[in-house]
């Protein structure tokens, strides 16, 4: 996949980042906007970065490897959100669903993923000049992946960070609480709360790349140097739990808290 010359590249820019984007049924339209908004942040922060798009994640496998991965994507579906497990019990059908999902045919919507244990599937296979420290493949997906939780219960996600980290493009909609007003309506009338609930989709999806920046760099920081997000109501790199904190922090005007602005000095150097 990754030419004789791309290595060289590596080893002449050792103080370069470099972060490689996977696609999983996501559009390459979509992950090259993600990959624009990226860089231009990156160049905001006068971060040293090359930022690449290789394909779809599964182009790295043959198709009998897609076999025994589908069965494995099987075994990872989050059915109890007050357990964790692994199914032991896979049905031909359901690795027929998930092979034609790798093949784009199907939308994987309602079904959600381990997180970690995907991003465990996907380490296996990965090839291990992409696990060097100074480069971060980032798989941009459109399953909704859980983690499960302190509270002994599964949370939708918009990212997970490991190696390779994972966004999930639907984790923007479903995870992050949604507004007051929203829940409002749905006690007065539910045909008005889903035509509410459609604008914020639209409103969200539209600005996917500008929300997926700060999570490709808190990725950088959290597998780099081990710096987390934070919980200052109004910084770029803050865990966002509400939509209205995900669009006044990740949009707009960047505020970092000192934390972030020491971490991403870090970076620089
Ligand atoms: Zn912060």
């Amino acid at each position: 996949m990754r030419s004789k010359n791309h290595r060289k590249s590596i080893k002449q820019n050792q103080s370069n980042i470099e972060v490689l984007f996977l696609s999983d049924g996501v559009e390459d339209s979509e992950i090259r906007k993600i990959q624009y908004a990226t860089s231009e942040l990156f160049r905001y922060f006068k971060l040293k970065s090359k930022i690449e798009y290789v394909g779809s994640v599964w182009s790295l496998l043959d198709q009998k490897s897609l076999q025994n991965v589908s069965y494995k994507l099987v075994r990872i579906r989050v059915t109890n959100w007050s357990k964790q497990t692994v199914h032991d019990f896979v049905s031909p059908a359901e690795i027929n669903f998930e092979l034609k999902k790798i093949r784009g045919e199907i939308n994987p919507f309602g079904i959600i993923y381990d997180g970690f244990l995907f991003c465990g599937i996907i380490f296996e296979f990965l090839p291990t000049d992409l696990k060097s420290s100074r480069i971060l493949p980032v798989v941009i997906t459109n399953r909704q992946i859980a983690t499960f939780g302190e509270d002994g219960r599964y949370h939708i996600r918009i990212g997970v960070f490991s190696v390779p980290s994972i966004i999930s493009t639907n984790g923007f909609f479903s995870a992050p609480a949604k507004p007051v007003e929203y829940h409002l309506t749905k006690m007065v009338s539910e045909d008005v709360a889903l035509i509410k609930a459609e604008d914020l989709k639209n409103y969200i999806y539209k600005n996917i790349p500008i929300f997926a920046r700060a999570y490709i760099l808190e990725a950088l920081l959290w597998n780099n140097l081990g710096v987390p997000f934070c919980s200052s109501p109004r910084c770029f790199l803050s865990d966002s739990h509400t939509t209205d904190e995900l669009i006044s922090t990740k949009k707009g005007k960047i505020f970092l808290c000192d934390m972030h602005k020491d971490a991403l000095e870090h970076l620089r150097s």
